[in-house]
């Protein structure tokens, strides 16, 4: 007997996102038998799934492509029965009568969850200066995997110091003839193994302490400016391609009313993954936390999926 007088409801969770994070709550949701729907973004598509290699995902030593890694996520999730939407979630809210009951919004149709498991992810963050608006499509861009085929035989920059950053100017040099990573500092935030492999590619090369200040070009970018930080010479490079890669955003605007979050703007968590609000749990890289990875997301979902089982047998009156 539950201690708390339910009202209706449609599903025991909903998962919101369909990254590894929100894909690995699922596979665990359904195959426990916990009525769950997992929606996916209809207007973004998870970080992963435009990363060309994954070398460092456990069990998968030859490495694989983000995205056939995610099919890998959704049809073990399938197998078990989860039931997928692909929707985009406008809103969340409950109210004084009915306190246990999450209501989330969609476009077209809006649904009861006793538990919500926030894993909306990040996208990539813009740098903001003259013309990256203006080129982009025509020689910006956010995506190396998407967009590097296009640049063969041609100089490109990619700007930050990051492991995506380092990763991504890496699979360029199967295409570009140089790549100039420009970096606003004279230390790379990215791992050991991705900073020595760009060190020794002869492909490319390094702009230190530096700001790309401008993309310059008429119809298609010719160039950069390119201002150092201590002298604040302004030098310009000649390039068809620039690729920026300079941190990500978390997609937490839906949550801003309910949630705390931190100064970033990511979900802050308890090491079980409960929010600030009973009920919503949060996973994967829209959360406040220090390790961005596939395998940490996925272990957020795990984590994510478990309390809010606990959570809903105990509404429920079934906790042991
Ligand atoms: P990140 O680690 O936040 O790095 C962003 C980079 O952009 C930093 O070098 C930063 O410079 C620079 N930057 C930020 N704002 C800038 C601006 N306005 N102008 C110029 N430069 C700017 O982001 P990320 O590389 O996308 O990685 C995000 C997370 O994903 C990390 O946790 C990372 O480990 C993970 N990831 C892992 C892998 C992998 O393991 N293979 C691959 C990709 C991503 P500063 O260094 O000076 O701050």
């Amino acid at each position: 007997m539950s201690k708390f007088n339910l009202p209706e409801y449609d599903y025991d969770a909903i998962i919101i996102g369909g990254g590894p994070a929100g894909y690995t709550a699922g596979i665990y949701a359904a195959r426990s038998g916990l009525k769950t729907l997992l929606v996916e973004g209809a207007a973004t598509v998870s970080q992963i799934t435009i990363t060309d290699l994954i070398e460092n995902y456990p069990g998968i030593p030859d490495g694989i492509n983000g995205f056939d890694l995610m099919q890998l996520f959704k049809k073990q999730a399938l197998n078990f029965g989860l039931e997928i939407i692909t929707n985009d979630v406008l809103a969340i809210k409950n109210n004084i009568a009915t306190p246990f009951i999450w209501d989330v919004t969609l476009e077209d149709k809006s649904f009861k969850a006793l538990s919500v498991i926030a894993a909306t992810g990040a996208r990539w963050r813009n740098l903001e200066v003259p013309g990256e608006q203006e080129f982009a499509g025509r020689g910006i861009s956010y995506c190396a995997t998407c967009d590097g085929p296009f640049y063969r035989n041609k100089n490109v920059v990619v700007v930050g110091g990051g492991d995506t950053a380092l990763q991504e100017a890496l699979f360029l040099t199967n295409f570009a003839s140089k790549v100039t990573i420009i970096h606003r500092r004279n230390r790379l935030r990215a791992a050991e193994i991705l900073q020595k492999r760009s060190f020794t590619e002869k492909k490319i090369e390094f702009v230190w302490n530096a700001k790309l200040i401008e993309v310059t070009g008429q119809e298609f970018v010719t160039g950069v400016k390119v201002a150092d930080v201590e002298s604040g010479n302004i030098n310009e490079i000649e390039a068809e391609g620039v690729f920026i890669f300079v941190g990500r955003i978390p997609h937490t605007d839906i949550f801003r009313n309910i949630l705390k979050l931190d100064a970033g703007g990511y979900i802050i968590t308890d090491e079980n993954m409960r929010t600030s609000a009973a009920g919503i749990f949060a996973a994967g890289d829209c959360r406040a936390k220090q390790f961005r990875q596939v395998v940490t997301a996925a272990g957020d979902g795990a984590n994510a999926i478990y309390s809010a089982e606990l959570y809903v047998e105990e509404l429920k009156g079934e906790s042991y």
